[in-house]
């Protein structure tokens, strides 16, 4: 069976080798350059994409920023999945809290701004501090502003007026202004939904961030009441969606309510960690759905943590030598605060877990691994 992914990075990347030995086989298209892929091996194939979603069996992607006219074109061959409305929605904040209001599921109090009139109105209502973020083509914390006091308003407003001017008619841009929220620590939720509506869900991950970019993830500390949330709100959002796939929710935990922060309609940084964490990872999951096989197991096996690594930060091939450490590289050349590839981690219980990162954490050098030792320490 033939599956085109849209996107031809690591995450298209890792899904063609968890699909291999299902005798899946994957090509990616990357949208810049327009040419036809191998994710693994980066050769490029002669196929344009009209070809290529001829010969493909399915059709899934690994962002949410496509073109129209790609999104378009595949929806018409009725093999594309989770299908071109859910992409446009994770690629647009205003119609991703359309959802959540229409889903019944909480998320921080916001307002969308098209004019200065109503940015002034968020500052009332809302009040300050304000995250205010553009609505199109958001990622890794870039597009957004902290609106702290009444100085940040006018220099941040030139700039958000600078987006909205630069949308065009058939792509207007908005922006979202949403309430700061005070939140203990962001976690997500992994699942994924099979073409006959089953759902499975991986249990929930605690993330930490740095300056906007995912760092570090853990998973198997939580309780069953906050999971229990965080399933609710997957499984509202899925069958909203009529969604097949791997798609994946951001939260804010304040105080054990977990408010989402967006979602994204694909696999997810955030679900590395399955790769060793679990029978199935989110990767073959997402291949078994698109391609209408049974979905896998997604429980947990052990206690597992991921730790991004970016931009040049090296890593020494020692790490290799923690017990139940592996690395992931996605063949890219080093660049500034490009993710490169990360690093998982398993142990038997949470302390064990504890021990092995603070072993890694002696390896990797605290100012470009930040929060790994000392979540080494709340963990043993
Ligand atoms: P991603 O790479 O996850 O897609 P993104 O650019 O879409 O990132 P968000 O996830 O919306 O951005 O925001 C990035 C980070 O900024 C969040 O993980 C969180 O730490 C912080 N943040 C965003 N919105 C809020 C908010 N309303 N209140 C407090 N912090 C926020
Ligand atoms: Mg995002
Ligand atoms: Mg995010």
């Amino acid at each position: 069976m033939n599956i085109l992914v849209l996107g031809a990075g690591q995450l298209a990347r890792m899904m063609s080798l968890s699909a291999t030995h299902l005798d899946l086989h994957v090509l990616a298209y990357d949208v810049g350059s327009k040419q036809v892929i191998n994710p693994v091996t980066f050769d490029v194939t002669p196929y344009t994409l009209a070809q290529a979603i001829d010969r493909s069996d399915a059709i899934t992607a690994e962002f949410e920023h496509i073109p129209n006219d790609v999104l378009a074109l595949c929806a018409k061959s009725g093999k594309f999945y989770p299908g071109a409305e859910a992409i446009k929605t994770g690629g647009d904040r205003a119609k991703e809290k359309a959802l959540l209001d229409k889903a019944k599921v909480a998320c921080a109090p916001y307002q969308l701004i098209t004019e200065k009139s109503h940015f002034l109105a968020a500052i009332d209502n809302l009040g300050m501090p304000l995250v205010v973020k553009t609505c199109q083509a958001g990622y890794d914390g870039k597009g957004q502003w902290r609106v702290k006091s009444q100085d940040d308003v006018e220099p941040i407003w030139s700039e958000m007026a600078e987006f909205l001017e630069s949308g065009t008619e058939a792509l207007p841009h908005t922006i979202i202004a949403e309430k700061m929220i005070p939140f203990d620590r962001e976690v997500s939720i992994i699942g994924v939904r099979g073409k006959n509506g089953q759902c499975k869900t991986y249990p929930l991950t605690e993330n930490q961030h740095t300056n906007g970019v995912l760092t570090l993830s853990i998973a198997g500390k939580e309780k069953p009441m906050i999971e229990q949330q965080a399933q609710d709100a997957f499984n509202a959002l899925a069958k909203e969606l009529d969604y097949v796939g791997v798609l994946a929710i951001e939260f804010f935990d304040v105080q054990g309510q977990l408010l989402v922060n967006e979602i994204a309609p694909r696999v997810h940084n955030s679900g590395h960690w399955t790769q060793q964490g679990c029978h199935v990872s989110q990767f073959e999951n997402h291949m078994r759905a698109v391609a209408g096989l049974p979905l896998g197991a997604t429980d947990l096996l052990r206690p597992t943590a991921m730790i991004n690594v970016l931009g040049q930060a090296s890593i020494s091939t020692d790490v290799l030598s923690v017990a139940d450490t592996t690395s992931h590289w996605y063949g890219k050349l080093a660049k500034l605060g490009r993710k490169m590839g990360h690093i998982n981690v398993s142990g038997n219980d949470l302390s064990q877990l504890g021990e092995r990162l603070e072993q890694l954490a002696e390896l990797l050098p605290e100012q470009d691994y930040p929060g790994v030792a000392q979540t080494a320490q709340s963990l043993k």
